[in-house]
Order: C-alpha cells, then structure tokens, then sequence
C-alpha cells in the first residue's frame, strides 16, 4: 500500500478544545494523519474539576481525561509536547520552538488562555499561584491542610469555587475582590449578592473593594499581603484568579484578524485560508445576535470543537449553540445561559420560600433570550435545565407566563 503523504489536520493546543476536535476528525472519517501539539506534557484534560473535585479529593485526574494514550493509540491520533513558536499560512506550516515544523492540509488554533498575572512586588513568591492546569492544581492540592489560611484575590469563577473548596478542606478563607461586588459582569448584581452571602454563611472573609499592594516574603513560612486598605494579612497560600488573556500570540504573529480573540466566522474558520480557531481563544459571531463574542466555557470549547473539526474537513457547518455555563459552590450551583444582555425585560420567576433565584431574559420580540439563577443544586437544577432548553429552543413568553408559578416552564416547551 502507498504511504500516505497528504499532510496532516494539525491542532495547536492540546486541551479541551484540542482534544474533543481530534476525536471528531477521526469520527467523522478523516483517514490521514492527526498531529495534536500541547505546551502540556498532559494529554487532553477537563479543567472544571481542578477547582472543585481534584482539590478535594473527590475526583482523581484520571477521571478529568479526555484522550488517554489508549484512546489516542485507537483514533492514531499522534500527540506532541511541545510549544508553536510560528505558523506561515503561506507555505501551510507550523514551528515549534525544539526545531520541528510540520505542514498542514487544515490547522486548528486551540491555544486558550494565560492566566492574568498580578503585576506587584513579590507576586513571583513560591506561596502564590494561578490556577490553570493539571500541574496547578497538583502544586495547589496538598497546601489546602486544615487550618491553613488561604488567600484568593479575584472574585471570580476560581476566587469563589477554590473558595468552596479550601472551606471544605477545613482551610480559613480569606476572598480579595478590587470591584464593589463579585463575579464582575457574568452574572446579575442580585445572583452576585446572593453568591455573596453564601460564601461569609459557610466563613469565607469576602472583603470587596480591597486588592493586595505587595506580597512580603517573612522569617516564617507565611507570606504577608500588604493591602489597599486595612492591616496586612498572613497566607500560606495565595491563588491568584484574575482571569485570562486570550492566547493568541500565535495568531497574530502569522497576520490574523484579532480583536477581543482571534477572528472567526459563523464556520469558525479565521482570516487565513485552511486555519480555524475554537474555544477560550476564539472571537465568533453570536448565534443569537450576530454580534461578536468570545466564551471561556466548557460548553463552548465542547460544541466549537466538533463544528471546526467538520469544517477543517470541507463542511459547511455553522456554530449554532447557545452559551451556557455553570459554577457548583459548596451544595449550590449557578447558571447562565444564552445571553442575558440581549434581553430587554428581565423576570424573576418565584421559586417558593427557598434562599434561590431564577431570572428569564425576553428580547423585544418576547424571545426568551438568557436565563440566569443560583441556589441549592437540588432545588433549582430542574428548573434551570428546562429554562435552558427554553433559551435553545428559542421559545416565545410573555413576561406574566414567566413570572407565574403556576404556569410550568415545561407547558412552555411543548405550547
Ligand atoms: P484550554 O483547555 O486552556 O487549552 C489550551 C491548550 O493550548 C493549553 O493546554 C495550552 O498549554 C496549549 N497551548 C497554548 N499555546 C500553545 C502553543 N503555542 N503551542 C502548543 N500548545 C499551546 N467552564 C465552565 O463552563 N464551567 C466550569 O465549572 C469551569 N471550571 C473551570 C475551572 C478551572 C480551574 C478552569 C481553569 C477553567 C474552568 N472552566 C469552566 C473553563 C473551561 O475549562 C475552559 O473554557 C476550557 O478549558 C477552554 O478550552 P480551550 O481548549 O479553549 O483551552
Ligand atoms: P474571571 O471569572 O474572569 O474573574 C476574574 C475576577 O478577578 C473578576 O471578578 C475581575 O474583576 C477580578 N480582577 C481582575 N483584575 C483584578 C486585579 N488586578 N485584582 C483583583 N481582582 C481582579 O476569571 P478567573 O476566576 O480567574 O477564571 C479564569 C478562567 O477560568 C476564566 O476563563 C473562567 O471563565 C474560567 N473558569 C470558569 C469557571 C466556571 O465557569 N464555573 C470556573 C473556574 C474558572 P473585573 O471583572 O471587574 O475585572
């Protein structure tokens, strides 16, 4: 039999992105050569469990794995760790900073995020650390002992949920926010307030409007914090979760159209011809409202990853899901879904006599356009699945049904 000297579907990243579209060009028939390259010596991972589970301990890393070497043995789908220094749209080829390069017939840019990082004195001390990747949250796991006292600064998704976490490993909790409240613009002020009072009921010492001046190594293990305002603070631990800049370095150095991510259309497929970018990295038309947006969600880099993989080959498929996301907390859950800022009404739906909230988000037609809400996972996972699928479905209501428990949000579905 000939060998096959086509070039190769070649995929930068080999995160969650990376991994889930490499599994879909085999799935949908690709015969040749799949290269997946990731800066991580790990293969393909989830990283929603690196600040619940796996810090805990109430999930293994195996159990996180998208692509084991089993898997890849089965698909042939070849891995390489190593880092793409450059990518030359011309000549349909990739760098790599060890001296390799590689030609590709399609090329898919799955870079994700860098961590922020805080830009003050001392925060290169060994105590203080991002949360990103397996090796993270490995650094990270066993300084969460009983007792110590563990400094987050941002009050975002990792600030709250490592939160949660080091509370349940018996850890004091101290939450630095620079903002008046958490979470910034992803979720409402009241879903935010809730959120809140949530984290000071379980013993977290939330100090908003407060950001760390300096970091100060001392005579004992401890690394003092020297704040903006009140006296300093003693960690064994400080995580840093800021939030990401795209990765897209890469991108830009080969010519593309960036703005706010990397450049893509309704295919996902970027300003160069054969190269497509996906996920955390990816600036994409919202399906909803053709506006530009970029998610860093599991739920994106889950769906994108298919719709570009079928595009490397030839297809013609649109990105059509709407957004969606969640964040488990302690025994509560939050989440958003589609795009609440599109919305012109919005609805509090009464859920009983239960410390939860659930918002719908109607656009001026009455197109439920994003829903939002949080509250003890039991109560309100139901109801946040269903108002979900109203979102996706894009379901018609007037502001009255939605705010009227006796009308079911299921009626809605089938009206
Ligand atoms: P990533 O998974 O970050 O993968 C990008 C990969 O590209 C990385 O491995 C990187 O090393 C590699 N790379 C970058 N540049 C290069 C290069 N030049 N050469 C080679 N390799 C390169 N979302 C939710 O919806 N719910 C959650 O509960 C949730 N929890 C999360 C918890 C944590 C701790 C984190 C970090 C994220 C969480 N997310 C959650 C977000 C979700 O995990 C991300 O949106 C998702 O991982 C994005 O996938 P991606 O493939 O775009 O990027
Ligand atoms: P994030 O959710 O974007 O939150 C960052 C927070 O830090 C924001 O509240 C931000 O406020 C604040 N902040 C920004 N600059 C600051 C500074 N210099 N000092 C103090 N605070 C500052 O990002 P993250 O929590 O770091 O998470 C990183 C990535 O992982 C994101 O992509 C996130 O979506 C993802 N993640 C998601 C989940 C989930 O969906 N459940 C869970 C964990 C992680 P402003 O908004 O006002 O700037």
């Amino acid at each position: 039999m000939q060998p096959n000297t086509e070039p190769a579907m070649v995929i930068v990243g080999a995160g969650h992105v990376g991994g889930r579209a490499a599994l879909a060009l085999r799935e949908a028939g690709w015969t040749g050569e799949i290269v997946l390259i990731g800066s991580e010596s790990a293969l393909p991972y989830e990283r929603p469990p690196l600040s619940k589970g796996v810090l805990t301990g109430a999930q293994t890393l195996a159990q996180t794995a998208i692509l084991t070497p089993e898997a890849c043995d089965a698909a042939r789908i070849t891995h390489w760790t190593g880092t793409v220094t450059a990518i030359h749209p011309m000549a349909r080829s990739v760098s790599l900073s060890d001296g390799r390069s590689l030609s590709y017939k399609s090329l898919l840019l799955a870079t994700g995020g860098h961590a922020r990082v805080l830009a003050i004195p001392g925060a290169d001390h060994a105590a203080v650390q991002a949360l990103r990747t397996q090796a993270d949250a490995i650094a990270l796991a066993p300084r969460l002992k009983a007792g110590a006292h563990v400094v987050l600064v941002g009050g975002g998704f990792i600030g709250l949920e490592v939160a949660a976490s080091a509370r349940a490993m018996g850890c004091r909790v101290t939450l630095l926010e620079g903002a008046p409240r958490l979470m910034g613009r992803a979720v409402p002020a009241s879903v935010a307030d809730r959120v809140l009072a949530l984290h000071r009921r379980h013993g977290v010492d939330v100090r908003l409007g407060i950001v760390p001046r300096a970091f100060e190594a001392t005579d004992g293990v401890a690394l003092r914090i020297h704040l903006t305002d009140g006296e300093p603070l003693l960690a064994d631990v400080v995580v840093v979760g800021i939030g990401i800049e795209p990765a897209t370095e890469l991108a830009r150095g080969a010519g593309l159209r960036i703005e706010r991510g990397i450049v893509v259309d309704r295919r996902l497929a970027t300003s160069a011809a054969g190269v497509y970018a996906a996920g955390d990295v990816a600036e994409f038309p919202s399906p909803l409202s053709g506006l530009p947006i970029r998610q860093e969600t599991w739920h994106n880099a889950e769906t994108q990853a298919r719709v570009a993989a079928l595009n490397m080959l030839g297809g013609d498929e649109s990105y059509r899901s709407s957004a969606w996301f969640w964040s488990d907390q302690y025994d509560w859950q939050l989440q958003v879904s589609g795009e609440p800022a599109l919305g012109v009404t919005a609805v509090q739906r009464p859920l009983g006599d239960v410390d939860a909230e659930l918002n719908l988000y109607l656009n001026a037609d009455g197109r439920i356009v994003g829903v939002s809400g949080c509250g003890p996972t039991s109560v309100v996972a139901k109801e946040l699945k269903l108002a979900r699928t109203l979102v996706e479905r894009g379901v018609h209501a007037s502001a009255e049904q939605l705010a009227d428990p006796a009308v079911k949000l299921k009626s809605l579905l089938t009206a």
